[in-house]
């Protein structure tokens, strides 16, 4: 690929504010002019690195899935957890839906974003003819609720609790793990989405930027008479902003507020020992890491379980009330915490992870068992409701109704 060509009008998907790309040095990131939104990395031009990176990730991740995560010896009984292994076991303890959650986000979503973003980056190399703008944009999609990393913070926290009922090891496919999520992250870092969309041709005129409607997806800028057509870059449906943006994003921050409390108040899981029933809940969680002694693990569970959850509810209801008052105060810092918010609602699935393990793991009859409460249905839904309430808000209505319309 050659040198980010310069001058391309795009309009920012967090303020709206419609601008000329500027040419950028190689140790320099190009902002937005009004909200500090990172428009663009250095202009590498180079997709290379993250495209083998990003194969090395899914050459690992195909062992993590075949391969024993962790193995337990406790009572003289051997158990293996594989990544499938909290899935089934969840579902046989009749909790489907939790089952699911954890398919999808920690081995369906991985395996598919890998893949399609292999497939672009390679697309772009090889100059194929593939519609590899609606590739990228659903791989971007997915991005949010690929969750590896996640797990395998889920699986630490699983392996230091562990520790108390039986001898732990660390099998091949858990190391696997560790490697595809550190070459999944170096790809991350290297990696600059405007340098894609911009080897990715659109077929359309440069616009002056008058009566112009952005992509929301990719940021292209087309005219206005545009809107409601599919974007001829990425194939998003072209619209001025988010649909119906405000309503839904208070309608799941209400759902979110009403189910913090039993997600937080209910047992999530119950560890059974020698007939004697022990319900524990997120808290309590917290609380039997500290006990361990086990304190930066205990402050990640309880800011990703306790904190990240009610920041977010809050947070967006200060961009709900701020925004319908066409208050103008902090805009760019709003913008910021919802950029922040937007990005690590994932984390709060940490424990969502480790119950699945333990739950996979932890099956010796009436000596000691874990099996999932239904704390833990109302801690996943407040996990995927305030996931989905960022996603519904659209950035760009708080400049909008603070009167700074570009
Ligand atoms: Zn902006
Ligand atoms: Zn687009």
């Amino acid at each position: 690929m050659s040198r980010r060509p310069s001058g391309e009008l795009i309009g920012c998907s967090d303020c709206g504010l419609v601008q000329l790309l500027p040419e950028v040095a190689s140790d320099a990131i190009a902002e937005c002019a009004r909200c500090g939104r990172g428009l663009a990395r250095p202009a590498r031009g180079n997709v290379d690195p993250a495209l083998a990176l990003l194969v090395a990730a899914l050459l690992l991740l195909l062992p993590a899935a075949f391969s024993p995560l962790m193995v337990i010896t406790s009572f003289g009984v051997r158990r293996q957890d594989w990544l499938p292994s909290g899935v089934e076991a969840m579902w046989n303890d009749g909790f489907g839906s939790l089952a699911t959650v954890v398919f999808l986000f920690s081995i369906a979503i991985p395996f598919l974003y890998l893949g399609l973003m292999i497939s672009v980056l390679l697309g772009i190399r090889l100059r194929a003819a593939m519609p590899l703008g609606r590739l990228f944009r659903w791989a971007g999609r997915l991005r949010p609720w690929m969750m590896i990393e996640v797990y395998l913070i889920g699986g630490c926290v699983a392996y230091t609790r562990l520790q108390d009922i039986g001898t732990v090891e660390v099998g091949v496919g858990g190391w696997c793990l560790v490697g595809a999520t550190l070459a999944m992250l170096l790809a991350g870092i290297g990696f600059d989405e405007r340098a894609v969309w911009e080897a990715l041709p659109s077929r359309v005129a440069p616009h002056s930027g008058r009566q112009s409607v952005s992509c929301g997806i990719c940021e292209l800028l087309l005219d206005a008479r545009q809107e409601h057509s599919g974007c001829p870059r990425c194939g998003a449906t072209l619209r001025r902003r988010k649909p119906q943006a405000m309503r839904r994003t208070l309608a799941l921050v209400i759902a979110g507020f009403l189910l913090y409390l039993p997600a937080n108040l209910l047992p999530v899981l119950a560890i059974e020992r020698f007939g004697r029933e022990d319900p524990n809940t997120i808290l309590g969680g917290v609380g039997e890491l500290i006990e361990s002694g086990l304190w930066p693990l205990a402050v990640i569970v309880f800011t990703a379980s306790v904190m990240v959850p009610l920041i977010k509810l809050f947070g967006l209801s200060l961009m709900l009330i701020l925004t319908r008052l066409h208050s103008p105060r902090w805009l760019r810092g709003r913008t910021r915490l919802y950029r922040a918010i937007d990005l690590i609602g994932r984390w709060s699935n940490i424990d969502l992870f480790m119950i699945s393990i333990l739950v996979a793991l932890v099956q010796f009859g009436t000596l000691t068992t874990v099996r999932p409460e239904p704390g833990a249905l109302a801690f996943a839904a407040v996990v995927v409701i305030t996931m989905l309430a960022s996603r519904s808000f659209d950035a760009r209505l708080m400049w909008d109704a603070a009167g700074e319309r570009p």
